[in-house]
Formats: C-alpha cells, sequence, structure tokens
C-alpha cells in the first residue's frame, strides 16, 4: 500500500484531512506533526484579549485524524532524505514514504542582546508566552506589518482593562502596515496612537541590553520584554536536507505544489515559496487556498494523471482585530473599521473552528 506522510499540522494538510474524513483513500496516510494541537492563529488576538480560552482555539489533530482513519505520530521532522525517501525525527524514529508532503509554516527570528525575548512560533508555544509578555513591565514588539500590529493592539487593549500603566511600544522599520495600502496605512496609524501605543517608524533596533533598546534614529526605548514580529523565516529543515531553496532558504516548489527533481516531495502553506510567484506573501488565506489544490495533485499524482496548477487570487478580505471588539477589514487599497469588522471576523475564525471539531 501507498504510505502518504503528511507533516505538519497546517492549513493545507487540515483541508486534507477534512476531505479524508469524507471520502476514505486507499493510502496509508500519517500526519506528524510537532504537537498534537494545533494553534489558529486568526485568533491569538482574541486569546491574548481574554475573549477566547485555549481550548477556543486550538485544534485537536490527534482527534481529527481518529475521524479521518490517519494515523497521528507527535514528532518534529529533523532530516529529508529525499532520494531514499526517508524522514528522520527529532525523537531518532525514521519514517519512509511514497510521497510526502511539508505544511510547517514558517519561524521567527530572534534579535541579538540580552533582554527577554518571547517566541510565538511553533504555535503551540503561543498561549504560555504571549501571558508572559501581556504581563510585562515594558512590552515591545518589533515589527509593522499586520501580525505585529494586531498583537500590539490586543496586548494594549488587555493592559488597559487589567490596569497597567505602562504602555505597548512598536519599532517598525517602514511605515506600519505600509505593505497593504495607504488607506490602512492612515487608518491604522490613527488607531494605533488613540490606543496609547508607541510607534517608532522607519527605526532600526541597533542596540538590545537589559537596560533598554537603542534605535538608529537615537532613541532609547525601555524594554522588559521583546517580541520580534519581523515576517516569516524559514525552518532550518529543508536548509539541513540539501533541498531546493529560494534565496531566503524557503522550500521551492513548482505551480504544482512539487519540489523540481524530486516529484514525489509536496509543499504548502508558508514553509514553501512558489517559483512562480516569488513574491507572494506568506499568510493563512493562501495556506488554506492551496489545500484542496495539494490534495487534488498529491491523488492525480499517484494515479499517473495530469496534476493542476495553484495561481492566486490577488485581492482577499483580511480583518484585523485592533482591540476592544473593534476591526480593520481591508480589501486591495480598500479598508474599513468599525465593531461590524471584529463581529465579521469573529463568525468567520469561530465557523474555521467548528470545521474541525
Ligand atoms: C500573530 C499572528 C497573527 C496572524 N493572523 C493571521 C490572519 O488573521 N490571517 C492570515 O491569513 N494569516 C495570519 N497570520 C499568518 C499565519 O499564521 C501563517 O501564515 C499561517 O499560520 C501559515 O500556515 P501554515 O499552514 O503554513 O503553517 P502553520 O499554521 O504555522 O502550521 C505549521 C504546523 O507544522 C508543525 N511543525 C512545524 N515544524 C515542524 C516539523 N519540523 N515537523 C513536524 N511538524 C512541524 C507545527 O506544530 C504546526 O502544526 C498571523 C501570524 C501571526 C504571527
Amino acid at each position: 500500500m501507498v504510505d502518504l506522510l503528511l507533516i505538519g499540522g497546517g492549513h493545507a494538510h487540515l483541508g486534507i484531512l477534512r476531505e479524508i474524513r469524507t471520502k476514505a483513500v486507499e493510502y496509508q496516510v500519517t500526519l506528524i506533526s510537532a504537537s498534537q494541537y494545533q494553534y489558529y492563529s486568526g485568533m491569538f488576538s482574541g486569546y491574548t484579549e481574554g475573549f477566547y480560552s485555549k481550548s477556543d482555539i486550538r485544534i485537536n489533530l490527534q482527534k481529527i485524524c481518529e475521524q479521518a482513519g490517519v494515523t497521528f505520530v507527535e514528532d518534529t521532522i529533523i532530516k529529508v532524505d529525499a532520494a531514499n525517501r526517508k524522514l528522520i525525527g527529532v525523537s531518532g524514529n525514521v519514517y519512509d514514504f511514497n510521497v510526502v508532503s511539508f505544511d510547517i509554516g514558517s519561524s521567527i527570528e530572534n534579535l541579538d542582546g540580552s533582554v527577554k525575548q518571547i517566541k510565538i512560533k511553533p504555535n503551540f508555544i503561543f498561549p504560555n508566552e504571549i501571558s508572559e509578555f501581556r504581563e510585562t513591565s515594558f512590552p515591545v514588539i518589533v515589527g509593522g506589518g499586520a501580525a505585529g500590529v494586531e498583537m500590539a493592539l490586543s496586548v494594549q487593549a488587555w493592559r488597559c482593562k487589567n490596569g497597567y500603566k505602562d504602555n505597548v511600544t512598536i519599532i517598525s522599520s517602514s511605515s506600519i502596515l505600509s505593505s497593504v495600502s495607504n488607506k490602512a496605512e492612515t487608518k491604522i496609524l490613527k488607531i494605533v496612537k488613540q490606543k496609547g501605543i508607541r510607534v517608532f517608524e522607519n527605526d532600526e533596533i541597533v542596540e538590545v541590553s537589559t537596560q533598554g533598546l537603542v534605535t538608529k534614529n537615537g532613541e532609547h526605548i525601555a524594554c522588559s520584554h521583546l517580541l520580534p514580529l519581523t515576517g516569516p523565516k524559514p525552518s532550518s529543515l529543508f536548509v539541513d536536507s540539501s533541498l531546493p531553496l529560494d534565496t531566503k532558504g524557503f522550500l521551492l516548489v513548482g505551480k504544482t505544489l512539487q519540489v523540481t527533481d524530486f516529484p514525489w516531495l509536496f509543499g504548502a502553506g508558508d514553509c514553501v515559496t512558489i517559483a512562480d510567484y516569488l513574491s507572494l506573501p506568506k499568510n493563512g488565506v493562501y495556506a488554506v487556498r492551496q489545500g484542496p489544490i495539494l490534495w487534488g495533485n498529491i491523488n492525480h499524482y499517484l494515479q499517473g494523471r495530469q496534476l493542476t496548477s495553484f495561481d492566486p487570487q490577488k485581492k482577499f478580505v483580511s480583518i484585523l482585530s485592533v482591540g476592544q471588539r473593534e476591526g480593520l477589514l481591508t480589501y486591495g487599497k480598500s479598508a474599513y473599521y468599525g465593531k461590524w469588522a471584529w463581529l465579521l471576523k469573529h463568525w468567520i475564525d469561530k465557523k474555521f473552528m467548528e470545521k474541525h471539531k
């Protein structure tokens, strides 16, 4: 029987598990993931503010595997021998396969220096880490993209509610949310300032010490804990396995989500870069959309049929939680702000989670 390994319980693989749950397959399917739980980043802000519990924001991979007739193994893969079709786990176990698919997400780079740094990836470490960060004397977030801004606003909202007097600081090497649109940038800057967050835009940290941070523009910033959210960084797995990579170190795949030279290796989500779309942003939306193409192509490959291409849509709706049950919805260059946007996000996120119960 064909051995199909799914590595990582990320968004694309969740789609495959949901599919197998309704339509049994003839392969021996195994999901190997670093934790039994997959935490959903779309609800990190609501968890941080105290609206959701741990069980609201996590998916039990073992349970969904049982429902789908898939074997679940908790292990972290540390080496891929593509030619001999073997994987090695941190447990020391060796896994043989006919076809393997990777959906292991990305990591976040820590800065050099002696201040305590918070890591929220892999996602199963998020709840404990964010609790420590919320309560610290001088919390600083580095990174002015959607993740950095959303986390800053939710930590700030939690601190206001719980009587903490010192506010959150964001340091961004560009204007905040500049990669989204001018409209979003203007709106979010106003919101962030209204909520009392200190923002240092177009600036960079040049020194990190127990006394605080020093920036390129000469600012001295008090910092007891630092949360770096400077964008996705690749996992070391593919570098250590001498596989084809993009210039940053992400696994390079074609539009069919296959690795050139090793067509029995597939990948989706943050951990891959599609050669035809080198600058495609890495986010959960694309990881989810890749799920059905990935599953279709794995099946077609095993059946010797023609594979299809993943072509990302140019625009998609994104809703940023901005604290106190308010949201900022962006679509292309448009941006809209209000309580209704948060309610819509809450409804979408809850619906997504219900699919995995
Ligand atoms: C604070 C924050 C908020 C965000 N909000 C949004 C949002 O609202 N919308 C959006 O679209 N995107 C959002 N993102 C981005 C989003 O989280 C990622 O793009 C998305 O999670 C990527 O999904 P994935 O399927 O690639 O991997 P992930 O969801 O990261 O899943 C990877 C899985 O692989 C497992 N794993 C990792 N390494 C290994 C290994 N070596 N072996 C075995 N298993 C492994 C992990 O445990 C995990 O189960 C946010 C990011 C952050 C940091």
